[in-house]
C-alpha cells in the first residue's frame, strides 16, 4: 500500500523536477543574449573564428556548469523535503494505518501521541476510540460468554426458532436429551431434525398462536420414557414485532418417579397395615358374636390379636424409624465402636432364633477392627442382617461373621447357605416393603422395611453395603464402615 508520504513525496519530487528544468531552459535560452556583447566585436575572418571558438567552449562550460547547480540543488531540497514531509506526514501516515487496523477490529492498536507535529488531539481522540471501542468489544465479548454459559449451564433443554421455524440457538442440555447433533441442526428447520412428534406439534402450535404456552409431554428416548414440562413463548421485538419463539423443556422424570415412589409407598403401607387389621378386626367381631364362650376358640383367638397387634407395631416402629432417618435433623453420636463387641452382643440378641432353627452362627475374625460409629445404630445394621440370614436359611445351616480392615474402611461380612436371591432382584431388595417372594417373605413376620432401615443406616454413617447372592447357595452381605481415626 501506498502511503501518503510517499505520494506527496512522488508529487514534490516530480514538481520541483519540472520546475527545475524549467529554470534550466528558460536560462539556457537566456545564455546566448547575456553573451551576444562579449562576443559581437569582430574584426577579421580569423579573430571571428576564435571568437567562435571560445563562446562555444564558454556555452559547454556554462551548460554543464547550470545542469550540475541544477541537479545539486534538486537533490538537496528534495532531501530536505523528505525530512520535512516525513517529520509532519508520518504520524497522518500512522494514524490512517491505525484507523484501518480498528475498522479490522484490532481494538488493541495505538497510535504514538508526538507533541511535535500539532496533530496530537486526532492521535489521542484516535487512542480514546480505540480504548472505548477495546472496552465496549470486551464488555459484549463478557455478556455473550456469560449468556451463552447460562444457556448451557440452565439444566433444562433450551431451543430458539426463528420466524421460519429455523433453528437459531440449540443448547447442550436440548441436543443430548433428544440425541441430536447440535452443530449440525443449527439453521435447519425444526421439523427436520427428528424430534419427537410431540414437540413438533407443540412447536407447530405455538407458531401457530405466537402465545406462550405450557405443557406437560412424554417422549420415549433411547435412554427411556422421559417426562418433561415444556414451556413456550414468542420472542417480541422492538415496535412489537414478532421474531421467533424460544422452548425450554424441563426433565420431571425423576419428580415424576419419587411421585410413583411416594404414591406406591402410600399403597403399600395401606396393604401392610390393612392385613393385621382386618385379622384382628375380623377375631374381635367373631369373639363378640359368641366365640368368646368356648375358652380354647378365646385363647386361640387371642392370641392371634396378640401376634397380629406385635406385627403392627413392628411396622409401625419401622416406619417411625425411617421417617426419623430421613429427616434433616437425624444426626448419629459417632464414636469408636468394636465390631468385636457389636458381633458379640448380636450373637446374643439373635441366639434364640438360631437356635429354634439350629443354625450356627460363626465368627471367624480373630483382630479387632474399630469403626466410627453409633453403636446402637451399628448393632441395629448387623442384627437386621444376622436375622435375615436366619430367616431366610434351612434349618441346621451355618451363619459366618468376619470382620477386616479394608483400605480406610472396617468390612463386616455375613454370609449364610440360604435359599439365595436371583441377580435381578438384588437391585431392589433395599426399596421399602420390597419382598423377593411376597407370600413367604410376609410369612417371614417381616415387614419389608428391614433392609431399606440398614441402608439408610449405612449411608448416614458414610458406608457402603454390598450384597452377592446366588439361589440355592446362599446370600453375602459386606457392610463398609469407615475406620475411627483417633
Ligand atoms: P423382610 O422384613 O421381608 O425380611 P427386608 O427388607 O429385610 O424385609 O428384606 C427384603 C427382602 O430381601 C426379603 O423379603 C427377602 O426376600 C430378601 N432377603 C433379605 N435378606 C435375605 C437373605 N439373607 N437371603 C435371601 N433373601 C433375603
Amino acid at each position: 500500500m501506498k502511503t501518503f508520504y510517499s505520494r506527496l513525496m512522488f508529487i514534490f519530487a516530480v514538481l520541483y523536477a519540472i520546475l527545475l528544468a524549467s529554470l534550466g531552459i528558460v536560462l539556457g535560452q537566456l545564455f546566448p543574449i547575456f553573451t551576444r556583447q562579449r562576443y559581437s566585436h569582430g574584426g577579421t575572418k580569423e579573430a571571428f573564428a576564435i571568437l567562435a571558438e571560445s563562446f562555444e567552449q564558454d556555452s559547454i562550460l556554462f551548460y554543464i556548469l547550470l545542469i550540475g547547480t541544477l541537479v545539486v540543488f534538486y537533490l538537496i531540497s528534495v532531501w530536505m523535503a523528505s525530512l520535512i514531509i516525513s517529520r509532519y506526514i508520518k504520524p497522518i501516515d500512522d494514524i490512517s494505518e491505525i484507523a484501518i487496523q480498528l475498522a479490522d477490529g484490532n481494538y488493541a492498536a495505538r497510535v504514538y501521541e508526538d507533541d511535535l507535529t500539532g496533530i496530537t488531539p486526532l492521535s489521542q481522540s484516535l487512542n480514546v476510540l480505540a480504548r472505548n471501542l477495546q472496552e465496549v468489544t470486551q464488555l459484549r465479548e463478557t455478556e455473550q460468554e456469560r449468556l451463552k454459559t447460562l444457556i448451557e449451564t440452565m439444566g433444562s433443554g433450551l431451543i430458539v426458532l426463528g420466524r421460519s421455524g429455523s433453528i437459531t440457538i440449540m443448547n447442550k442440555p436440548f441436543s443430548e436429551m433428544f440425541q441430536l447433533d447440535g452443530q449440525n441442526a443449527h439453521s435447519k428447520n425444526y421439523q427436520d431434525i427428528g424430534l419427537p412428534q410431540e414437540l413438533q406439534q407443540f412447536a407447530y402450535r405455538l407458531l401457530m398462536t405466537e402465545t406462550a404456552t405450557r405443557q406437560q409431554l412424554a417422549f420415549a428416548t433411547p435412554k427411556g420414557q422421559r417426562y418433561t414440562e415444556c414451556y413456550g413463548a414468542p420472542i417480541i421485538g422492538e415496535y412489537g414485532k414478532w421474531l421467533g419463539m424460544v422452548i425450554v423443556v424441563h426433565d420431571i422424570s425423576e419428580l415424576k418417579r419419587l411421585e410413583k415412589v411416594r404414591q406406591d409407598f402410600v399403597a403399600n403401607v395401606s396393604h401392610e397395615l390393612k392385613t393385621p387389621v382386618t385379622s384382628i378386626k375380623g377375631f374381635t367381631e367373631t369373639l363378640l358374636y359368641g366365640a368368646y364362650k368356648k375358652e380354647e376358640t378365646l385363647l386361640e383367638f387371642l392370641e392371634i390379636i396378640q401376634q397380629e397387634s406385635d406385627r403392627l407395631q413392628l411396622l409401625i416402629n419401622d416406619l417411625l424409624d425411617l421417617s426419623k432417618m430421613e429427616q434433616q435433623t437425624f444426626s448419629l453420636s459417632l464414636e469408636p465402636v468394636s465390631f468385636a463387641l457389636i458381633v458379640s452382643r448380636a450373637n446374643q440378641l439373635i441366639s434364640h432364633a438360631a437356635d429354634e432353627k439350629s443354625i450356627t452362627v460363626q465368627t471367624t475374625s480373630v483382630d479387632d477392627v474399630v469403626v466410627r460409629a453409633d453403636e446402637n445404630r451399628l448393632l441395629q445394621i448387623v442384627v437386621n442382617l444376622i436375622s435375615n440370614a436366619i430367616t431366610y436359611s434351612p434349618e441346621k445351616t451355618q451363619v459366618s461373621i468376619h470382620y477386616a480392615q479394608v483400605g480406610a474402611y472396617g468390612n463386616i461380612v455375613i454370609e449364610d447357605q440360604g435359599i439365595g436371591m436371583e441377580q435381578q432382584e438384588l437391585g431392589r431388595i433395599f426399596e421399602r416393603f420390597y419382598r423377593v417372594d411376597k407370600a413367604r417373605s410376609r410369612n417371614s413376620g417381616g415387614t419389608g422395611l428391614g433392609l431399606a432401615i440398614v441402608k439408610h443406616l449405612v449411608e448416614a454413617h458414610q458406608g457402603k453395603i454390598k450384597v452377592e447372592s446366588e439361589p440355592g447357595k446362599g446370600t453375602t452381605f459386606t457392610v463398609s464402615i469407615p475406620l475411627f481415626h483417633s
